[in-house]
């Protein structure tokens, strides 16, 4: 399956943010971000370069593509969706990128990363609603339950992920029994649950040029 190999801090760099990529390392000393965070490229540093509407405008769209780890093709077939709903775009854009099953199973701890959460999935280790789903797209719906499978509870990293995730705390969308490694996805979080510095505006005013 298609995804972005591009590298994961070089990411955050070129965005300007921490994007979360790399699970635990995101928020230790190590973050490459922290210690470099001007854009790559052999140039180093070049100040603060002004950017034109359309360049505003993709930058938008690269960082919420690379914060839910989708390829062009993916987002842009996400976004047709999101346009087809009823509903301001942009927000439903960003609803359906947080009901897709590796954002839900990485909401609610079982992996470290998106991407760690998405390879959980991959492998089968998780269910909805009792049932085996292993697609990362799938969308969850309000109401259904996430289970760990046994054989990825067993799992190290997975455990890990699930005690980091619970010391930091859940999202108010997801309730999480760590015990049992089990969640509900109560609802679609609401845009000021999310992070305020996407612009999901700027992704339906690129995509209507
Ligand atoms: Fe981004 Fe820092 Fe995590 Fe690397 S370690 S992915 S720079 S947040």
């Amino acid at each position: 399956m298609a995804r972005n190999r591009d590298p994961k801090c070089r990411q955050c760099r070129r965005e300007g943010e921490k994007l979360f990529l790399k699970g635990e390392k995101c928020y230790t000393d190590r973050c490459a971000f922290e210690r470099r965070s001007y854009p790559p490229g052999q140039h180093g540093p070049t100040g603060n370069r002004r950017l034109s509407p359309y360049g505003e405008q993709l930058r938008a769209k690269q960082k919420i593509r690379r914060i839910y780890g989708l390829l062009e093709r993916q987002f842009r077939r996400f976004y047709a969706e999101a346009e087809r709903r009823r509903g301001p775009t942009g927000e439903n854009l960003l609803q359906m990128l947080e009901a897709r099953l590796d954002s839900v199973a990485y909401r609610m701890g079982f992996g470290a990363s998106r991407a760690e959460a998405r390879q959980v999935v991959r492998h089968n280790g998780v269910m909805v609603n009792g049932k085996r789903v292993n697609i990362p797209s799938y969308l969850v719906k309000p109401g259904d339950v996430i289970q760990l499978t046994e054989k990825a509870r067993a799992q190290l990293r997975v455990q890990a992920a699930l005690k980091a995730a619970e010391e930091r705390g859940f999202p108010e969308w997801v309730e999480v029994n760590v015990a049992e490694g089990r969640g509900v996805f109560k609802a679609y979080p609401m845009r000021q649950e999310l992070s305020p510095t996407l612009n999901e505006q700027a992704v339906v005013e690129l995509y209507s040029r």
